[in-house]
């Protein structure tokens, strides 16, 4: 049965708790050349690309690393050398992808709202129409830095409406919050394995419309982080160019079974948002305030303000919330003290209440009375 009940719960934004089923499919070697990997490779690109509603129109191309390396591979790649792009900004994540133009020396300018603000699709308008050099608008659809939900939609709308590329970082909603192609428009949406599609880390991978991918040919800084090279290919032989992360993408087809399984997009959205709602009623239930409003809140992590008793400890917290099995995550906020705990994962209602038990038991522990926030 599941190794998962010796190891603790991942209530964090990844890696994350994953099936017994997903970690018994490593359980092989398969060679670069083996057949069986080239077929299972092609069919996992297949199947992303449906989930993004992208068939006919985009394409998949997988890269190993975290998520990170897809990220700075898409924006190298899909953004020329003469290229501008404007980057929304509300988090850590935002933050991350202007670092990288930095790093690549791509003109940019950025677009930054508060930490519990979402971005402004009116404001993305007003930019666009006073500068005509703006190649690109790249967003975040969930802000993992605090757990906000950006309007991905109006944004792309913006974009399109001025004939401007869109690149959205959707690592952390891809597979649980709708995001299609069909309806939305996007020049590539960036995600990888091992968030809400529940495989293991080690993989990330880019839905890029095929014309824009063409047209990114030459654009890349980086031999290994050239999409337009490693999508040309794979498509010409089938294999990857360079050691192929070969358990993870077996994995990540057993995690693919179970999220068709579980009713796809809206099986695991209404999952997540379950084990949000119990988590959120539970810690307001002993005091506990959320940044966000629920309006602005996904169903991916929630962010706690730190209670303002002095008897609490985020240290002595966070262990002994491992102590009862249960691993949360720091805050990563500059407005206020916080600690996060994630909603998504191979998890449900069972384990976000033994997550509440395993509070309510460390706050007693410590002596917190009060579990309110400091009043600002
Ligand atoms: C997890 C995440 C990433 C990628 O982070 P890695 O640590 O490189 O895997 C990028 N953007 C968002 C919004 C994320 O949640």
């Amino acid at each position: 049965m599941p190794a998962a009940r010796t190891d603790p719960y991942l209530l964090t934004p990844g890696p994350l708790t994953t099936s017994a089923r997903t970690k018994e499919a490593m359980l092989h070697d398969w060679g670069s050349r083996d057949s069986r990997f080239i077929a299972t490779n092609a069919r996992v690109r297949r199947r992303l690309v449906a989930i993004a509603g992208a068939e006919g129109t985009h394409v998949c191309v997988p890269l190993q690393g975290s998520g990170t390396f897809v990220v700075e591979a898409a924006l190298g790649t899909l953004i020329p050398r003469g290229g501008k792009a404007l980057v929304l900004i509300n988090g850590a994540y935002g933050k991350r992808m202007a670092k990288i133009l930095e790093y690549l020396g791509r003109d940019h300018v950025s677009l930054e709202t508060a930490e519990d603000t979402p971005a402004s699709a009116a404001d993305v308008d007003a930019l666009l129409a006073g500068d005509a050099d703006i190649t690109h608008v790249l967003a975040v659809h969930c802000e993992t830095t605090s757990g906000i939900l950006n309007p991905i939609e109006a944004i792309a709308e913006a974009a399109a409406g001025h004939g401007r590329g869109l690149l959205i970082d959707a690592m952390s909603t891809f597979g649980a919050i709708p995001l299609d192609a069909r309806k939305v428009p996007f020049d590539a949406l960036m995600a990888s394995a091992n968030k809400c599609l529940e495989g293991v880390p080690g993989v990330g991978f880019a839905i890029v419309r095929r014309q824009a991918l063409e047209a990114g040919a030459g654009n890349a800084h980086s031999l290994s982080l050239d999409l337009h090279d490693q999508w040309t290919a794979m498509e010409k032989t089938g294999q990857w160019r360079f050691t192929p992360p070969t358990h993870v993408i077996a994995a990540l087809d057993a995690a693919l079974d179970q999220f068709d399984a579980e009713g796809g997009v809206g099986g695991r959205n209404a999952r997540y948002a379950d084990n949000c709602r119990i988590l959120v009623a539970g810690m307001r239930k002993m005091g506990f305030e959320t940044l966000l409003a629920d309006a602005v809140q996904a169903p991916i992590i929630v962010t706690f303000r730190t209670p303002a008793d002095p008897g609490f400890d985020f240290q002595a917290f966070y262990d002994s919330l491992g102590r009862h099995g249960y691993v949360i995550y720091p805050g990563k906020l500059t407005v206020a003290e916080s600690f996060r705990i994630g909603c998504i994962g191979h998890l449900g209602a069972a384990e976000m209440l033994g997550a509440l038990e395993a509070v309510r038991a460390a706050i007693t522990e410590m002596g917190v009375k009060d579990c309110a926030p400091a009043q600002t």
